[in-house]
Parts: C-alpha cells; structure tokens; sequence
C-alpha cells in the first residue's frame, strides 16, 4: 500500500514547517518534516554526526540514510498511533529533496498534490531564516555563508524535484503572503479532491 501523500515544497524559509504544523494538527492528517527527525538524533550517534557534518555546511545529508531514517520515523509513528496509513494523508516537508530522493519513494508515495511555496524575493526568505535562526536556536540558519549555500543546493538539487512530479499535480502558491492566506490557498486545493 502506498501513502496518500501531499508535498510542502519550496525554499528554505518558504514557510513548509509552519504550514505542516497547521496541517498536521487536523484530523486525518499527519504531517513529517525530515529536518525534525535530524534534528532529533543525538548529536553523538553515527547519523547525527552525518547530519552535522552536512547541515552546518548547507549540504544534503546523503540519501540512503536519509531515506531510511525517514523510513524508520514513518513506521515509528505508525507503531504509536500517530499515522493511521489506510485513512490518513500524509503532509510530507523537506523530503523527498532530489530527485534520486523521488525515485527512492516512488513505491512507497502516491503523491496526489505538490504544493509549491515559491518566492522571487531571496532577500525576504534570508530574513525569515535569520528571524528563525534567533528563535529556534538553529545553527545551519545563523550564518550568512550557511544560507547561501543552502539555497544554492536547493536550486540545482531540490528544484529539479518539482519536474519529476509534472506540472498537473504542483499548485503554486505565493510564500510571501501571510501564513494565513498560504494556509487559505493549501486548503482550497485539498477540500477539492
Ligand atoms: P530548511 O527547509 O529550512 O532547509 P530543514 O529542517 O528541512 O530546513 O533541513 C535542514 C537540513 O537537514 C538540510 O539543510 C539538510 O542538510 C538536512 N536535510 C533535511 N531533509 C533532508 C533530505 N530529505 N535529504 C537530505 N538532507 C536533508
């Protein structure tokens, strides 16, 4: 059985975890952030060390393991009772973010919308991740360097992604509008189908 599943897709900054959250905390959905699982290894373990190693540059944590700690969250969750997979959809954010990533998932995603949070203002995304870095006391947002090199990787790596899926399933959304207005635009879309 595949996963009914939405992607939240767009830059760094784009506003994915805040529309995930939202959306996550409706019934029937769940949603997955794969930066939240690296996040939530210890820093000492095998895995943490990759993702340090990675993130702290701008990098793409390499795919095998991510496509398996990926994995091994979804069936977590699904052993607790978080995911019920036969009836819930699945609010993916921050994966899959290339496009041998895309095809790593082809069996396990039935992708029915790709909702694109796009942005032509890269100085606005920069502020939300300098804002965000202060808040949430993340390292990989703090450093100037650090962010252009991570939306240097999402235009040649991730971008590519958005071709993959084709242009019948991705909903371009405007990311510079207030949450509440991309929330308004992601729901119009979904109580369509
Ligand atoms: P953002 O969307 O703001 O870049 P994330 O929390 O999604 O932040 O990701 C933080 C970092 O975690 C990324 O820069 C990358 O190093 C790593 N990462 C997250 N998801 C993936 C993924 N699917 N593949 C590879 N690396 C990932």
């Amino acid at each position: 059985m595949k996963y009914k599943t939405v992607l939240l897709f767009g830059a760094p900054g784009a506003g994915k975890g805040t529309q995930g959250k939202i959306l996550g905390s409706v019934p029937n959905f769940f949603h997955c952030a794969c930066g939240d699982a690296f996040r939530s290894l210890t820093v000492t373990s095998p895995l943490g060390k990759v993702f340090i190693e990675h993130s702290s540059k701008g990098q793409l944590v390499p795919d095998e393991p991510t496509i398996e700690l990926w994995r091994q969250s979804i069936e977590g969750n699904t052993r607790a009772g978080r995911f019920h997979p036969e009836m819930d959809t699945l609010v993916l954010d921050g994966i899959p973010r290339n496009v041998h990533q895309a095809e790593m998932l082809q069996k396990t995603l039935d992708v029915r919308a790709v909702f694109y949070l796009h942005c032509r203002d890269m100085n606005k995304m920069i502020a939300r991740l300098q804002r965000r870095a202060l808040k949430e006391n993340r390292l990989d947002d703090a450093n100037l360097d650090v962010i252009r090199e991570r939306l240097k990787t999402y235009d040649l790596e991730t971008k590519p992604v958005l071709k993959f899926y084709g242009r019948k399933l991705v909903h371009n959304i405007d990311s510079t509008q207030a949450p509440v207005e991309v929330l308004s635009s992601i729901l119009r879309h979904l109580v369509k189908k």
